[in-house]
C-alpha cells in the first residue's frame, strides 16, 4: 500500500474542493467507513495520493415521510437493517442490509460506501494482474476462473456487481442524490450504474469530484410487498452468488404489478423486465414462478464454471416469490 495523506475537511463544500476533476490511479478519493477503499489500495488497484474523509460530514439520518424514505449516505448498513420503518415499509431494503457481510462491517460500512464499492472479481483484486478494468486488454475471468462471474450483461469484462443494497434499492425505485461543485443533482438508481460495455474504469455515473449525500425511496404502492432473497456460498458472511429483489402487488390472486432486480449475476444490478412480464397478469402460483425463473435466464450466457447460476436464479426467484405469497 502506498503512503497517502488523510484530509479531514470541515464541510462537505471543502471536501468537494479536495476532489479531483478526473479519475486516475493516484487521484484523491473520498473515504467514509473505509471498509472497501483501504482494501482497494492494499490490492494496488488504485493509490490515491490523498483520502478525503467525508464520513463525519454526511447525514446518517433515516427519515420517513408519507411519500417515502430519505436515507443519509452516512447511515451505516446496520442502521438500515435495524430501522423499524425500513423493516416494515421497505422490507427488501432491510433484508438486503441484514444480509451484508458481518456485524462489524455492517456497523462500520456506510450506505454511500456500499453503493460505490468496487467489484470483487479475484483477478481485478489481484495486484499482479492487468485486466480490462486495470488498464489491460483482457478479461481473465472470461476464460479463467469464472465461478463468481456474470451470466447476464457481461463483456468485455465479466465481474458481478457486489452491492446488496443497490439491488434492493433498484427494485424499490430509489434515487441517488449527488453533490458536486455545481450543486446537487438527482439520478434514478436505475441509471446510476454503468456496465463494462459503457466504461471499464468505473461502475457508476458518479464523477470523481462528486459525492453521494442521500438516497430517496418512494413508498411502495398500497398493498405491495417487497423482499430480498440472497444465496451466498458461506453462511456466515459473503457476497451474493445470486440474489433477487422483488416488489409485487397482487390483486384478487392476480399479480397486478411487479418489479424484479437480480443481484450477483451481472456487472450491475440487473433489472429484469422479462421476469416482470412473465409475472404480471398471472396467478400467484408455482407455475407462474417457474415461468418467471425461465424468463429471467432466457438471455443468460454462462461461462465455463458458472452455469450453476442459471439454476440458482430460477431457485431464488421461486423462493422469493413463494415467500411473498
Ligand atoms: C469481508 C467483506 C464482506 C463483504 N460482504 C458484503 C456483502 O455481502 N454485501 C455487500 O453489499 N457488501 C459487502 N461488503 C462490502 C461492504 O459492505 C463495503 O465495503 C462497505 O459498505 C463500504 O462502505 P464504507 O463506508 O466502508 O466505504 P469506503 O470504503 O469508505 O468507500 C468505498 C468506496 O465508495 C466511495 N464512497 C464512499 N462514500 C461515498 C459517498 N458518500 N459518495 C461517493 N463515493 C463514496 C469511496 O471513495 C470508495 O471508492 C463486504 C466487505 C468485506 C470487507
Amino acid at each position: 500500500m502506498q503512503p497517502f495523506e488523510l484530509k479531514t475537511p470541515a464541510s462537505l463544500e471543502d471536501a468537494i474542493k479536495e476532489l479531483p476533476s478526473e479519475r486516475s490511479y493516484t487521484a484523491p478519493q473520498p473515504i467514509a467507513g473505509g471498509q472497501d477503499i483501504l482494501t482497494v489500495m492494499k490490492d494496488d488497484i488504485e493509490a490515491p495520493a490523498s483520502l478525503v474523509e467525508i464520513g463525519h460530514l454526511l447525514s446518517s439520518e433515516i427519515s420517513e415521510e408519507p411519500g417515502g424514505l430519505t436515507l443519509g449516505a452516512g447511515a451505516t448498513i446496520q442502521d438500515i437493517a435495524d430501522h423499524e420503518g425500513v423493516r416494515s415499509g421497505f422490507t427488501a431494503l432491510a433484508e438486503a442490509a441484514a444480509s451484508v457481510a458481518s456485524p462489524q462491517i455492517r456497523s462500520q460500512g456506510t450506505l454511500g460506501g456500499n453503493l460505490n464499492q468496487r467489484p470483487r472479481c479475484p483477478y481485478y483484486r489481484h495486484s499482479a494482474v492487468s485486466c480490462f478494468k486495470r488498464g489491460g486488454n483482457v478479461c481473465l475471468a472470461e476464460f479463467g476462473f469464472n465461478k463468481y462471474a456474470a451470466i447476464l450483461g457481461g463483456g468485455p469484462s465479466y465481474f458481478s456487481h457486489p452491492s446488496d443494497l443497490a439491488t434492493a434499492l433498484m427494485a424499490l425505485g430509489a434515487s441517488v442524490v449527488i453533490v458536486g461543485p455545481e450543486g446537487e443533482r438527482t439520478v434514478p438508481i436505475a441509471d446510476y450504474y454503468v456496465g463494462p460495455e459503457e466504461a471499464l474504469d468505473r461502475e457508476t455515473v458518479l464523477e470523481a469530484y462528486e459525492v453521494v449525500t442521500k438516497i430517496t425511496v418512494p413508498r411502495p404502492a398500497s398493498g405491495a410487498r417487497t423482499t430480498y432473497y440472497k444465496f451466498k456460498e458461506r453462511d456466515s458472511y459473503d457476497f451474493a452468488l445470486g440474489a433477487a429483489a422483488i416488489s409485487l402487488r397482487v390483486e384478487a390472486g392476480t399479480i397486478a404489478e411487479a418489479r424484479v432486480v437480480l443481484g450477483g449475476v451481472a456487472p450491475r444490478p440487473w433489472h429484469s423486465p422479462e421476469t416482470e412480464a412473465a409475472l404480471v397478469g398471472k396467478p400467484m402460483n408455482a407455475e407462474t414462478w417457474k415461468s418467471a425463473g425461465e424468463a429471467a435466464v432466457a438471455d443468460a450466457v454462462p461461462l465455463d464454471m458458472n452455469g450453476y447460476k442459471v439454476h440458482l436464479v430460477k431457485g431464488i426467484l421461486h423462493r422469493a416469490l413463494e415467500s411473498l405469497a
